[in-house]
């Protein structure tokens, strides 16, 4: 049984490990194939493989796509896709521009509960100084001791009716599905147990996704409870969409870590099933 872990972050965007370390964790963690997959960006997916060379442990070049539709926000994760394509990498530097612009609202909108120097406080969590994001403010925010911790933090602040959060237009779902595509990469609904679409909604965005292309949806995610790997499986199924797994792992001392989630339930096809690097674990597993 290969453990395939196909989202996490380095501190390209809001992760805390370089993306060699991550790749060491991943490698000490047993994982055999991952996704590094920055928010908007590409920028460690060159470093990640020659650390995941030298490990012997394949790395699969990948990126979550911040995008807008149906009146929310969906990430949309891009596998094997090749980080140097044109109208990818031209799509990513416009997000990125966007969350700049983004992030000066945020910190205004705190300024306007009281809270000052939130822009200058979240760059101060930015290890590139492309990506910003409600996680550098979160940091932000607890370290100055307006909250004991992350989760606390995203309660109280940064999200929908409370301060330092703003209307943004990301980019469309087409266009981040057609990126992925065009740089040949394979396109994959992040979480979709986060969204606060209803029943109808969230099936109205699958067949939308497929529609233009996409392949498949998280099923074991570390956004995802327990309870609720059931029920993706058998979306997945029902739309024809094949199943992926990630923790989404962040940083060590939040969420899921990287390869610890349980296996992909049976029945579900998962995105790796004819990835022909990964034909080398099988073969020496058999071995
Ligand atoms: P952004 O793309 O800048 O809007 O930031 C989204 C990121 O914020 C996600 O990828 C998570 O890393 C983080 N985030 C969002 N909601 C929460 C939450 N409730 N708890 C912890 N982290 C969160
Ligand atoms: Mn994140
Ligand atoms: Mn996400
Ligand atoms: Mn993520």
């Amino acid at each position: 049984m290969l453990n395939i872990d196909l989202h996490c972050h380095s501190n390209v965007s809001d992760g805390v490990l370089s993306p060699a370390d991550v790749v060491a964790r991943a490698v000490a963690n047993g994982v055999d194939a991952l996704a590094l997959t920055d928010h908007d960006d590409v920028a460690g997916i060159a470093s990640a493989r020659a650390a995941a060379d030298a490990a012997g442990m394949t790395l699969i070049p990948g990126v979550e796509i911040s995008v807008s539709w149906g009146g929310q926000t969906v990430h949309i994760v891009g596998l094997r896709i090749d980080p140097a394509h044109p109208e990818l990498a031209a799509g990513l530097h416009g997000i990125r521009v966007g969350r700049i612009e983004r992030a000066q609202r945020m910190a205004a909108d705190l300024a306007r509960s009281g809270i000052h120097g939130a822009y200058d406080g979240a760059f101060g969590y930015t290890a590139n100084k492309e990506i910003v994001g409600r996680t550098h403010f979160a940091r932000w925010l607890v370290a100055q001791g307006h909250t004991p911790d992350l989760r606390t933090t995203f309660k109280r602040y940064l999200t929908p009716g409370n301060p330092g959060y703003v209307e943004h237009e990301w980019t469309s779902l087409e266009n981040a599905v057609g990126w992925i595509r065009a740089s040949g990469g394979m396109a994959v609904i992040a979480h979709p147990g986060r969204y606060a679409f209803n029943a109808r909604g969230l099936h109205l965005l699958l067949d939308a996704f497929r529609a233009l292309g996409g392949t498949g949806i998280e099923v074991i995610s570390g956004s995802h409870h327990p309870s609720e790997y059931g029920k993706f499986a058998d979306l997945a199924r029902a739309f024809g969409l094949k199943a992926s797994r990630g923790a989404d792992f962040h940083a060590p001392d939040e969420g899921s870590d990287i390869g610890c989630l349980p296996a992909l339930p049976h029945y579900c096809r998962p995105v790796w099933h004819d990835w022909p690097e990964l034909a080398i674990h099988l073969s020496s597993s058999m071995a």
